[in-house]
């Protein structure tokens, strides 16, 4: 998959914006929806794409882009606040060869634990759907303050 072309709207998030396929969602507003990540590299990893269409950090409207980012700092606070982890990695992937599977622009909050391993990218298992609903309770609930 190219960096430039179109944007696909059957992709995964697309369809988990669109609500035609479950997540364990943290929190949603005009901007962006955050959830977590169904194949966790971490206990806790999470996801916040934004609503508009862009295929990847090139594609998006540089306001856009801010509100973006902002929701990436205020959720990573709050996975900070409800899972207390050691360190946080914010990712993110522009196109096929740099690691980028779902062509729908998204970023990574992974907490890290010392002494805990952490999957490689693409390299993780299924979550456990009941952990994941509890850590997107955890992080929603501190959200909220
Ligand atoms: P990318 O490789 O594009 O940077 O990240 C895509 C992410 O989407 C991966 O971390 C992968 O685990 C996650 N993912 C793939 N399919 C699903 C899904 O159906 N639901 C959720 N919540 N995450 C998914």
């Amino acid at each position: 998959m190219s960096l430039d072309g179109a944007y696909e709207d059957d992709n995964i998030f697309a369809k988990i914006l669109r609500g035609e396929i479950p997540c364990h969602r943290i929190m949603e507003d005009d901007a962006v929806l955050a959830f977590m990540d169904a194949f966790p590299q971490s206990p806790g990893h999470c996801l916040v794409v934004p609503k508009s269409p862009a295929r990847n950090l090139f594609d998006i409207a540089p306001d856009a882009l801010s509100a973006l980012i902002t929701r990436v700092q205020t959720v990573g606070a709050a996975v900070r606040s409800a899972l207390d982890p050691d360190g946080v990695v914010i990712m993110q992937f522009n196109g096929a060869p740099a690691g980028q599977t779902v062509f729908h622009l998204h970023f990574h909050i992974i907490p890290r634990y010392d002494g805990r391993n952490f999957a490689g990218h693409g390299q993780s298992s299924r979550g456990d759907d009941a952990e994941l609903a509890e850590q997107a309770r955890k992080i929603a609930a501190a959200l909220r303050g």
